[in-house]
């Protein structure tokens, strides 16, 4: 049994899948830079294979914010405790860049899985639901 199966909001959120059927893509690129930067068209509208509309309300994705916070804190704490581990006497200006430079490297990632963590807190998976 894989760890990671169909089914779970994990497999959603790391496969770039549709939370409710787990077929279609979420996102029109696997690539996070290129949905941040480059598409903007076919990004985040409907399922090709169920038609879920995956803005669920007007402003849905404002709520997705409190998720990226979340991410970005979980990668300042990261970097601050690999900075102070490898390097305990550091400048702490010279450690908020090396932060500020990690969390501005991570925010394509963290805009990608934000939505994608966002909309599985809200949409079940319900397998074989073509309509
Ligand atoms: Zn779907």
């Amino acid at each position: 049994m894989r760890l990671v199966s169909k089914g779970t909001k994990l497999y959603s959120i790391l496969f770039n899948k549709c939370p409710k059927c787990h077929t279609g893509s979420f996102w029109a690129s696997n690539n996070p830079l290129r949905n941040m930067f480059f598409n903007t068209k076919n990004t985040c509208k409907t399922c090709e294979n169920c038609s879920l509309t995956y803005e669920l309300e007007i402003g849905f994705w404002y709520g997705s914010m409190y998720v990226s916070y979340a991410l970005s804190v979980a990668v300042m704490v990261l970097f601050w405790t690999l900075t102070n581990f490898f390097h305990p006497q550091i400048n702490i200006f010279n450690e908020i860049l090396i932060i500020v430079i990690a969390i501005l490297l991570v925010s394509p990632l963290n805009y990608h899985l934000s939505r994608l963590i966002w909309i599985n807190f809200f949409v079940k998976y319900i397998p074989n639901d073509t309509n």
